[in-house]
């Protein structure tokens, strides 16, 4: 194995979004100093490229540093347009101007780039710089390089996309420096129900590919009654349904609050999902009317087809079915004006509540972000340094800090990136 020496004044491990607006910022603030981004894969900002499916959405007018964010953007030439919901993404709408854009910019300030190098290990020396090692392979090789620097910035994100690079090696790092790490789950990542696994094989239907507006609400109760004060989550948006359970960016939002602690004895039995499909109606009156109107006659299924999609309605008739302790194609077939009380009762809490218990949340390869990283506690929230080794920074998603979808992660990443290298060019 070859071994090389070099020098920096600021090593960043991670080309990523918190890394790279580090690198470029560094370099706007003093060309002076020299900056070594070392990046493992064969090039930099693969996650930024795949970010709000190819879009960006690389922040939100509710974001904490939205000012700050925007004023570094405006900077180096990036147009970028407002949603009237307060979503930001580039004017051209391609993730991929936004990160080349950052490695162009970081580059003519004067940052180098070493791409596909590992790093292996950070040691802290007596006299409180750093030495890196890193590896890569090539033709002749495995080759080791060792990098002295003054300062080093921890940008290597989380678990969540780990064909972006992101596997979790940060959190390696920053132990061996001496930090705690609150343990990573995935998170904003979709929601698998024991539903699908055959629970409703009987009635042959398949949710599978449907999407639809509603109401998610997600319940949290040790003791599985689920009461309305165990209400830990709401939120309204499009639902997705998958082949394995329920996707879409409010349900995304909803894992945040799935978290669980196995050893404290939580489970995710204690966890229900209940769906609103006619959050805008009252299915009870509805039903109450049509039964009185003109098309009394009509049967319950074409009712629920006419504000549900056909899918969904089939779905909400058998498991109305169900709680009323009927046959499911009687129940779909009823005329309105013969349905008992208690079929209208549970149709309707069927179009306002339909239950889902969750059976997985989707893994490292599905979710967007990490939940948990090095403890907020260690670091510096205005600077982003650490607490515990002057000179060492831990920005974006490797520390313990997630939010919800809309561009909030991102300018997480972007904010202590800048924040690293403002306090180090200060320096
Ligand atoms: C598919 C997808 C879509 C998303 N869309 C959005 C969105 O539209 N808006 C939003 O706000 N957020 C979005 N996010 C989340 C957002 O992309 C991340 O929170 C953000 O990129 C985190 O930035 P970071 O700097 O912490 O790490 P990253 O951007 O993940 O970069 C870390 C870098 O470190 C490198 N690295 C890791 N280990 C090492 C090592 N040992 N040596 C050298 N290099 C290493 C990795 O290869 C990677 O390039 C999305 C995430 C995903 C997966």
């Amino acid at each position: 194995m070859g071994e090389t020496n070099r020098k920096a004044d600021t090593v960043i491990i991670g080309g990523g979004a918190s890394g790279l607006a580090a690198a470029t910022e560094l370099g706007m603030q003093d060309p002076r100093l020299s900056v070594l981004v070392i990046e493992k894969l064969s090039e930099p900002a693969r996650k930024i490229k795949a970010t709000g499916s190819g879009r960006c959405n690389i922040t939100n007018t509710e974001a904490e540093g939205f000012s700050r964010i925007m004023r570094f953007f405006r900077e180096i030439g990036l147009v970028t347009r407002t949603c009237e919901n307060g979503l930001v993404y580039p004017y051209s709408e391609s993730a991929s101007d936004v990160a080349e854009l950052l490695i162009e910019r970081a580059r003519s300030l004067g940052a180098e780039f070493a791409c596909g190098e590992e790093v292996t290990s950070v040691e802290r020396t007596e006299a409180g710089s750093f030495i890196v090692t890193s590896v890569f392979k090539d033709r002749d090789g495995e080759h080791r390089v060792t990098t002295a620097a003054d300062h080093v910035v921890l940008a290597c994100g989380g678990k969540a996309g780990p064909s972006y690079g992101t596997t979790g090696d940060g959190y390696r790092l920053a132990k061996g420096l001496g930090h705690s790490i609150v343990t990573p789950v995935p998170a904003l990542t979709g929601v698998e129900c024991r539903e699908w696994d055959g629970g409703r094989e009987p009635c042959g239907i398949t949710l599978g590919g449907t999407r639809t507006r509603g109401v998610v609400s997600l319940y949290r109760d040790g003791t599985e009654c689920f009461g309305e004060d165990t209400k830990a989550f709401e939120e309204a948006g499009e639902i997705q349904f998958t082949k394995y359970g329920l996707s879409g960016i409010c349900v995304f939002n909803m894992t945040r609050c799935m978290r669980f602690d196995r050893t404290a004895g939580e489970k995710l039995d204690d966890f229900l999902v209940r769906i609103d499909l006619f959050p805008d109606g009252d299915a009870r009156g509805f039903i109450r009317d049509s039964q009185e109107g003109m098309f009394g006659e009509m049967c319950t299924g074409a009712l629920l087809r006419t504000v549900l999609k056909a899918p969904a309605a089939e779905y909400v008739v058998a498991e109305a079915a169900m709680r009323a302790g009927a046959a499911v194609e009687e129940l779909a077939g009823k005329p309105l004006s013969s349905l008992e009380d208690d079929e209208i009762s549970a149709v309707a809490s069927c179009v306002h509540a339909l239950e889902f218990r969750p059976s997985g949340i989707r893994g490292w390869k599905d979710a967007q972000v990490t939940m948990g990283g090095v403890s907020v506690d260690e670091i510096e929230a205005s600077t982003s340094e650490s607490k515990l080794a002057a000179g060492l920074y831990i920005t974006g998603e490797l520390a313990d800090r997630d939010f919800r979808c809309g561009g909030f992660n991102l300018s997480n990443a972007w904010l202590t990136g800048l924040a690293a290298a403002d306090d180090i060019a200060g320096k």
